[in-house]
């Protein structure tokens, strides 16, 4: 799995290009070779020492120096003989290791907190989600919900024999990704939230570093690796909670903007004498489509923010819905052409924009993809005018709800491949 290819940058790259007369210190250049081991037997494993140097360009006494560090920080293992033809003695194969370094995503949503923990190959260890309602209950109980979700995932992996190497957390909202705050999160209500500050607290072993993303950034690189459209260089994922927003994947690379606040599509307006939006201004694309407006008209009783805050998970909602419709309430069908119809509106303007060759739907969009997407087609082949129609296609995500936190777990596989020196070397048992 290579997460690299959504910030654009790899090891590769990286330790071949540097600018002519500026010396690389010792530390940095064994730092990049690591990496670039590291990534290879990560990619193309199993596979021999030698066949490692000759890929790389590295002489093979730095090969097994190399190795023998990456062994000891736990990434690299090696397997039974490799027989590469009939001559000479087979040599001994490595494989990615780490199965005792793992990868934490958090993801803090307007009605749930999710955690999932992956290994360094990506396989997940540990996927769960409760009902939470963070709008009502303001950061600091949230915060502290996460935290003790945080604690018992640590928990359990310490008990699978695994050590996080790091933690990401994904919000829906503009992040400081440098301090890890929350600038603003319209739907949950917060604004200068030290989220990564908070969550180092939190009662768990080690010195793990803490990142905080946008989710929907974190959604699009890992549709983009892992998902049902996975290597399209032109893709954007849209994230279909209360919020709505977009991770923008153009030429292969996240597109984040000046600040990295690209991407927010749920507050471009589209309808000037709209419903009031909860970022303060008037007819935002998410009051169109937002899950909040798909209740609000398919079951109006069960609003948000009418009556008794009842916590229920997005899932919850969904069957409620559905059932509804069985029942043969018209006002489901109606209400779900209406989101159709203005998710086509929206996606129009990506296309023209960005012109994506697919627009991923998340959350509940995906649930309900089968019938919001005819809908939302005819409404965009009367909209574009880029003539990119036949080429462009909706598709459904295969990730559900977990999408934003397995992007975060993501992001930390993702750094540790890049930089093995942050594992730390293991006791000799
Ligand atoms: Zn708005």
């Amino acid at each position: 799995m290579d997460h690299g290819r959504g910030d654009g940058q790899t090891t590769d790259s990286m330790s071949r290009c540097r600018p002519a007369g500026v010396p690389a210190d010792q530390a940095s250049v064994r730092r990049s070779n690591l990496a670039l081991v590291l990534r290879h037997v990560s990619t193309y494993g199993p596979c021999s020492r030698s066949a490692v140097a000759v890929a790389t360009g590295l002489n093979k006494t730095t090969v097994t120096s190399l190795v023998s560090e990456l062994q000891a920080r736990g990434l690299v293992k090696e397997t039974g003989p490799q027989y590469a033809g009939s001559v000479g003695r087979p040599g001994v194969a490595l494989v990615l290791d780490g199965s005792g370094v793992g990868a934490l995503g958090m993801e803090v949503n307007v009605d749930y907190i999710a955690a999932i923990a992956t290994d360094l190959a990506g396989r997940v260890l540990i996927d769960r989600r409760i009902g939470f309602d963070a709008m009502g209950s303001g950061p600091d109980r949230s915060l502290d919900e996460m935290a003790r979700m945080v604690e018992k995932t640590v928990a359990d992996l310490d008990r699978l024999g695994v050590t996080p190497a790091g933690i990401t957390v994904a919000v829906p909202g503009l992040i400081d990704a440098v301090t890890g705050t929350v600038v603003v999160a319209p739907n949950l209500g917060w604004r200068g939230v030290a989220v990564a500050e908070r969550l180092s607290r939190a009662d768990i072993a080690g010195n793990i570093p803490i990142t905080v993303d946008n989710d929907a950034n974190l959604a699009a690189l890992a549709e983009y690796t892992s998902g049902t459209a996975a290597g399209t260089p032109d893709l954007i994922y849209l994230t279909g909670e209360v919020g709505v927003g977009g991770g923008i994947i153009s030429g292969g690379r996240l597109l984040g903007g000046a600040d990295g606040f690209a991407g927010e599509v749920g507050h471009v307006m589209v309808d000037p004498s709209g419903e009031p939006c909860r970022c303060g201004r008037v007819g935002c694309w998410e009051t169109k489509v937002g899950l909040a407006a798909l209740v609000r008209m398919a079951t109006p009783d069960h609003a948000y923010g009418m009556g008794p805050q009842v916590v229920r998970d997005p899932e919850e909602r969904l069957a409620e819905i559905e059932q509804r419709q069985a029942e043969g309430d018209p006002r489901v069908d109606a209400a779900v052409t209406e989101v159709g119809r203005w998710l086509g509106f929206g996606a129009a303007t990506l296309v023209n924009l960005f012109n994506p060759r697919v627009i991923v739907l998340g959350g509940y969009f995906a649930k309900l993809a089968d019938r919001l997407i005819p809908a939302a087609q005819e409404e965009l082949a009367r909209l574009d005018m880029t003539g990119a129609g036949d080429r462009f296609r909706f598709a459904a995500s295969d990730l559900g709800f977990g999408a934003a936190s397995r992007g975060a777990a993501g992001v930390v596989v993702e750094r540790a491949l890049s930089d093995p020196t942050a594992i730390a070397i293991r006791d000799p048992k």
